[in-house]
Order: structure tokens, then sequence, then C-alpha cells
């Protein structure tokens, strides 16, 4: 039953005053609608009714969330407490400057603490994303091409295993994608690389570690390469939950990064919900940043808009600001320090339960992994049985656990890439891996099973693209 079905004329949660007029202040009589059907329920039914879609769906808070590349660690409820004082949730983004010091402080801090942790000069909180941040970083790096009179750069090298949101960014931006192949130890082949760099080379886009969470240690010969042909690197920091506190991508050679504060800063994910895609660049770049970003001076803080260069706005106000206060909050309850435990505790996750899983799935590179690694379902299994990846995803879900991303990165058969994140205990990861052992038995015992799950979820198996595609969200009455 729907809540609309449950509904019964006069059922009331709330009683509100009677309306003086029939028509609301600034509304012309034909623009308001009184036909709408609008369920009419009791507050407790209204309750269950929204706890009971809660309960459908699988999250952070209800059990393990190994998607990889999407760093899908406990969202600290600390985080929650501070985005509610009224202080904060009550502000509106048009205040007047004065009376927002305390928010512009936080802002103007986090700028400053998410470029020491990058190791770059300037930040913008603008993008709500981490591909809005690609978008902002990489129209900075046409626009300092544009700006020096450089105009025949029309390229943007990106390796195989980049994850999709790369090659659009740069396609967007007007930049023909120039794939580079990767090497056998999964990291950029220098000599195609070498290949591909020339004059028309804007950038080179990348994420370190990989996508297969591997540390690209060519990394400074890389940034050397790029910049010798006239191009910019680009830092792609999905993956910077790994390195925190170890490695700054500006010391390694980029020039601009975008930071995901819903992966490595632990700020609510998925769900539609917002994220933030902050940017930092080296100080070649500032004149281009998005504006406006906040400054400090003897009279307080203000927000600085963008100068002659900027690349303009990127999104309305300053950012998703709830976002900026949740992170900003975990990082000043963790410090240096604890960030650095962050990273640790993250790669000896991953390397723990790849050592538990590398005797049931095959390991395409046998190397140190950092927070995520990557691994293939055996062909035996997929040639005996016609199990697939997607089957074994699919059943996982039947244990309560969420799946590992699949079929990504591109250039492993049959991948599943596995991010466990530092906030879970060994006996979650053992559990997992003995979950895993339990469907690849099954996968060989009763294959149908596996191919027709899942069997406990509150929808089976969808058509993803389609759900993707041509979502159906709206109830239609009858
Ligand atoms: C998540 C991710 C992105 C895109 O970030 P969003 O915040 O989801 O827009 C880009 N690159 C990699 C490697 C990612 O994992």
């Amino acid at each position: 039953m729907t809540i609309f079905d449950a509904s019964r004329p006069g059922r009331r949660g709330v009683e509100l005053p009677a309306a003086k007029t029939s028509t609301p202040a600034g509304l012309a009589e034909g623009e308001l609608r009184r036909d709408l059907a609008w369920p009419e329920l009791s507050e407790p039914e209204v309750i269950r009714h929204f706890v009971g879609l809660s309960r459908k769906n699988h999250a952070i808070d209800v059990g393990f969330y190994p998607l990889g590349s999407c760093t899908m660690k406990y969202n600290p409820k600390i985080n929650e407490e501070m985005a509610r004082l009224p202080g904060f949730a009550a502000l509106h983004p048009l205040q007047p400057e004065e009376t927002v010091q305390g928010a512009l402080q936080l802002m103007w801090e986090l700028q400053r603490d998410l470029a020491e942790i990058t190791g770059m000069d300037r930040v913008s909180l603008q993008p709500a994303a981490g591909a809005q941040g690609e978008q902002t970083g990489v129209l900075m790096i046409k626009a300092y091409h544009r700006a020096r009179q450089d105009l025949e750069r029309t390229e943007v090298l990106i390796p195989d295993a980049a994850h999709g949101t790369n090659p659009a960014t740069a396609s967007l931006a007007g930049f023909d994608v120039v794939e580079v192949a990767s090497d056998k130890r999964g990291g950029v082949d220098l000599e195609a690389l070498k290949a591909k760099l020339g004059p028309k080379t804007a950038a080179v886009m990348l994420t370190n570690p990989s996508t297969l969470g591997l540390f690209e240690d060519n990394i400074v010969e890389i940034a050397r390469l790029t910049h010798e042909a006239g191009g910019l690197l680009y830092y792609d920091g999905a993956n910077l939950n790994a390195i925190l506190g170890k490695c700054r991508p500006g010391d390694t050679g980029f020039d601009v990064v975008h930071v995901n504060l819903h992966k490595t800063f632990s700020t609510p994910h998925g769900g539609g919900g917002p994220g933030s895609g902050p940017v930092g660049v080296k100080e070649h770049l500032a004149p281009f940043l998005p504006g406006p970003t906040v400054g400090q001076d003897e009279s307080g803080f203000h927000l600085v808009v963008g100068g002659p260069q900027s690349i303009g706005r990127m999104r309305s106000f300053y950012g998703n600001f709830g976002m900026h206060l949740r992170a900003y909050t975990y990082i000043r309850a963790l410090g240096k320090d604890g960030l650095t435990t962050v990273a640790e505790d993250a790669v000896l996750n991953a390397n723990y339960l790849l050592h538990l899983l590398k005797d049931r799935l095959t390991v395409p590179y046998e190397r140190l992994a950092k927070h995520e690694f990557v691994v293939s379902l055996p062909k035996a299994i997929k040639e005996q049985t016609g199990v697939r990846t997607l089957d074994v995803a699919k059943r996982l879900l039947d244990f309560g656990v969420h799946s590992p991303t699949v079929y990504f990165p591109l250039i492993v058969d049959e991948a599943m890439m596995i991010e466990p994140t530092e906030t879970e205990s060994k006996e979650t990861l053992e559990a997992f891996a003995a979950i895993v052992g339990t469907v690849l038995d099954e996968a060989v015992r009763d294959p149908e099973m596996v191919k027709t799950a899942p069997h406990t979820t509150p929808v089976r198996r969808l058509d993803e693209a389609r759900a993707a595609r041509q979502p159906d969200l709206r109830y239609r009455p009858q």
C-alpha cells in the first residue's frame, strides 16, 4: 500500500491556523492549484512511511560498504552535531559579512588546511562535487594557456585506468581526449606518455594512487615530462585517503587538484545528497580561480570576488557550506597525526582484506595495494558455470553487505574494486572475506542461485542502464 492509498479525508498530523486569505500574497488566483491530491495522514503514519523507506536502503550506518573508489567511510556523528548548531544551521547565505564572521573564518581555515594537506597555494571551496572540481580545474588550465597566448593546446592526456569523469570533463571543456596506456605494473606507461606529449598537450589528468589502488612511483618523472612539453598536471583527488599526511600532490609536481570532501573527509555520501569538491592550485593558476573565495585582512574575513582573469562563478553562493563545516570538524577532530593514521589504517585494511581474498580471486597486479585493490573473478568459474562478476556482486547483497565497484577500471577483466576504508574492524573484514568465499562456493555448486540474485532485497535485479537513464520516481494516482 502506498502512502496515497492510506490517505483518509480529514486525517492530520499538524493543525495549521486557518489562512486569512484564500490566495497567498504574491500569487494570482489562477496560479494556485487547489486540486493537488496530497495524502491525508496522521503523524505516526507519516513517520512509519519514511522510516520504512529508509530501511529499504543499504547505508554505511547499516553495514559494510566496500564500494571501491568511493571511500565509503563511516561519517562521524560529531560532524552532524556541529552542522546542527543553530549559529551555523540558521545562517542565511545573503547575511551581511559582519554577522557571519565565524562561518567565514571556518571557510578560510578549511581553505588553508586543504592547501596544506594537498601542497597547494590557494583553494576555492565552490565546486559541488569531484566532477565539478575537475571541470573547474580543467577550465582554469584552459584559461591559463589562453592568457599566455598558447592557443594550440587542444589535447588532454588521460590514462586508460581513469575514472569516466576525467575524459567527460576534458571533452566538456572542449579538449580532445588522448588515452595513455598503462604498463604491466599498472602504472602509466612512460614510453606511451612520451609518444603522446607534445605542443598540443594542455594537461595530463591523473589520480594517485590510481584507480587500481597502486601508487604511481614514476610521478615525479611524469610531472617533469608534462611540464617540459608545456602542459599542466591535474590531480583527481578521489584517492587522497591513501596518502593523507604521507605525500602531498603539490610536492610531486601537480599544478591543480580537487578534493572530494564526501570521500576523504567523511561528509555524507550518496543518495543524491550534496557533495563538495574544493579545488586547490599552485600560484600560477591562482588568478583563474572561481570567486568568491574567503580572504582575511585587519578588519576580519571577507568574500573576495574573482579577478579579471577568473573563470567566473562555478556554483551559487560559496559551495555547500554544510559540507565544509563537516569536513572542517573532521580535520579538527583528527589533527595531522590523526589524518596520517587514517591513511595508514586505510592501507592496512585494504592489504589485509586482499590477503584474505587472494587465494579465491585473481589478483592482476601483485603489488602492495594502497587504500583499495582490484581483483577478478577466476576465469575457471566464469567458463565452467557462466557466473560473472555482476552475479557475485548481486549475491553479496543477500548477505547484508554492499557490493564492491564492478567492471571498473575497464582494463581489468571481470573487475571487482574493493575499498574497505579505515573505519572497519578486523572482524568485519574477515566476515566479508568469508561471505565472498561462500558466494564463490555457491557459484560452483548452485550457479542459478547466484545468477538470479539478489533474493532478499526490496527490489530484485534491475535493468541498471534504464534505472539510471529513465528513473520512474513519481507516483501517478490512478
Ligand atoms: C568519485 C570519483 C570521481 C568523481 O567525484 P564525484 O564527487 O563523485 O563527482 C572522480 N574520479 C574518481 C577516481 C572517483 O573515484
